[in-house]
């Protein structure tokens, strides 16, 4: 029995947070290719109810340093009762280091100034994760995203504005064959303006009963092999002039192959050379290589079976 309400989905990098919830659901909720939170009614928390949650939590978890509180976009709720569940996570939990957020970019761009985002994160508001997904405007229009790439842009440049550290998600392989090339061209475009401090990967992989599965089964899309997805994160990272740290932690991306597989990180500029010998390598490897083809084509399946079950 949970002891208080917990947020169903959280970033890998707050596996061991408090989970705090303060909304239920997305606001939004008509992404082509999510299924998190279809069967939710997006709703806001009451807020003494949160408050009550904080406190709860705190007399179990008292010695946690991060807080991650859920749902799909926190930032929906008014300022000065964001800055209440800040104050009361900081008032109960004496080591409290790092409380962040998902969020979507277009409710900051149009419904939060710098100087409340500076509030926030003087109120101990670390950092929000952000689905970018891609920067193209026709792809963004494609997975009814609700959003533009000037709307990333103006949204995403106001967190780092603020001092709030920005974590942006893009999706590699999301236009399939069709829309390869805008999306790696438009991402690059708004990650450069933007410069967050974290770009963080998940390949995207069809789950059915969603938009996007029916326009791939129409033919509309056509998914990516694992090399072509490789090529496509080796353009992405060509085109940036950044200074983000690149970060690929999720087991369904595809792994470099650097005498085995192995995550792709690095901190743009530094490792940009690097990270893409590491992909020619691995599409070198991949065609060259029949165990390590053998490995990409079992990962793809994996991939592939981890959607049809809706476990991504
Ligand atoms: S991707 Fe994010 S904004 Fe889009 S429906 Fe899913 S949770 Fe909502």
């Amino acid at each position: 029995m949970l002891l208080w309400e917990h947020p169903p989905y959280r970033p890998p990098s707050e596996a061991y947070s408090v989970l705090i919830r303060v909304t239920r659901g997305c606001t939004w909720n008509k992404c082509a290719f999510c299924n998190m939170y279809k069967t939710i009614r997006f709703e806001r928390r009451n807020l003494q109810e949160i408050l009550d949650d904080i406190v709860t939590a705190s007399l179990y978890c008292k010695n946690y340093t991060t807080l991650f509180i859920g749902d799909s976009n926190s930032l929906v709720l008014p300022t000065e009762d964001l800055i209440k569940i800040l104050d009361t996570i900081y008032a109960n939990f004496p080591h409290m280091k790092r409380v962040t957020s998902y969020a979507r970019a277009k409710t900051i761009a149009k419904r939060k100034t710098i100087e409340e985002l500076k509030e926030l994160h003087r109120h101990g508001l670390s950092r929000l994760h952000i689905g970018l997904e891609t920067g193209d405007d026709e792809l963004l229009k494609v997975i009814s995203k609700g959003a533009t790439a000037a709307d990333m842009i103006e949204g995403g440049k106001k967190v780092v504005a603020s001092g709030i550290s920005l974590c942006f998600y893009v999706m590699p392989g999301l236009g399939g064959k069709e829309y390869s090339a805008q999306h790696v061209r438009g991402t690059a475009y708004v990650l450069n303006q933007v410069n967050p401090d974290f770009i963080r990967i998940r390949t995207f992989q069809p789950i059915p009963g969603t938009p996007i599965w029916d326009m791939i089964q129409a033919g509309k899309i056509t998914l990516l092999s694992p090399e072509e997805t490789l090529q496509e994160e080796y353009e992405l990272i060509r085109r940036l002039e950044c200074t983000s740290n690149y970060v690929s932690d999720h087991m369904l991306n595809y792994p470099v192959w650097d005498n085995g597989p192995r995550q792709l990180d690095g901190k743009l500029p530094d490792d940009k050379e690097k990270m893409l010998r590491l992909i020619e390598n691995t599409i070198k490897e991949i065609n060259e290589n029949p165990s390590v083809k053998e490995y990409y084509e079992k990962h793809r399946q994996m991939r592939e079976f981890r959607g049809k079950t809706g476990t991504l």
